[in-house]
């Protein structure tokens, strides 16, 4: 028999970065670009099984929404474990505002939270407007930071990024 433990994870950034169709992505293997964006908080769970043969069982926070109402943000990521911080890989301002999210956590989540700085819309290179290397000075000197690239239109990352995830919180003490 296998052990499943849980963990809270909250999607964090700015509008329309693609958090809500990576948790679809994830959860559900499906992309819909027509999907009415969601308001306040949609709530769902993903199990990821690690390499020991344990499971990690990922309850989804997608906080959409929560760039209009930012007062309720940390209601959010109250009591979380994990955290994906997603930017726009066409949008330089929304790696902007993905640093001021990480600031915010590291001044007000659980010091122990594990954080992934995600760059989606990977599928949209020729319209590119952030580099690795701009992604690396913004976040310089900062430590353990999980740094990806996803689409969660073609898939791609996605389930690497939450593999990834569950592998560090499954070995954290
Ligand atoms: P949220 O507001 O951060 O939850 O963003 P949504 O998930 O609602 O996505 C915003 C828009 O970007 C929608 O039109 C999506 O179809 C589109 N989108 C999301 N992820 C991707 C992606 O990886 N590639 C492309 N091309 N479009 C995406």
């Amino acid at each position: 028999m296998s052990n499943t433990s849980s963990f809270k994870l909250v999607l964090l950034g700015e509008s329309a970065v693609g958090k809500s169709s990576l948790v679809l992505q994830f959860v559900k293997q499906q992309f819909d670009e027509y999907r009415e964006s969601t308001i306040g908080a949609a709530f769902l769970t993903q199990t990821v099984k690690v390499e020991d043969g344990s499971n990690v069982k990922f309850e989804i926070w997608d906080t959409a929404g929560q760039e209009r109402y930012k007062s309720l943000a940390p209601m959010y990521y109250r009591g979380a474990q994990c955290a994906v911080v997603v930017y726009d890989i066409t949008n330089y301002g929304s790696l902007e505002k993905a640093k001021s999210w990480i600031t915010e956590l590291q001044r007000q989540a659980d010091p122990d939270i594990i954080i992934a700085v995600c760059g989606n819309k990977s599928d949209l290179a020729e319209r590119r407007a952030v580099t690795s290397d701009q992604v690396q000075k913004m976040f310089e000197g900062e430590e353990g930071l999980l740094f990806v690239e996803t689409s969660a239109k073609s898939g791609d990352g996605v389930q690497a990024l939450f593999t990834v995830l569950a592998e560090k919180l499954h070995n954290s003490p």
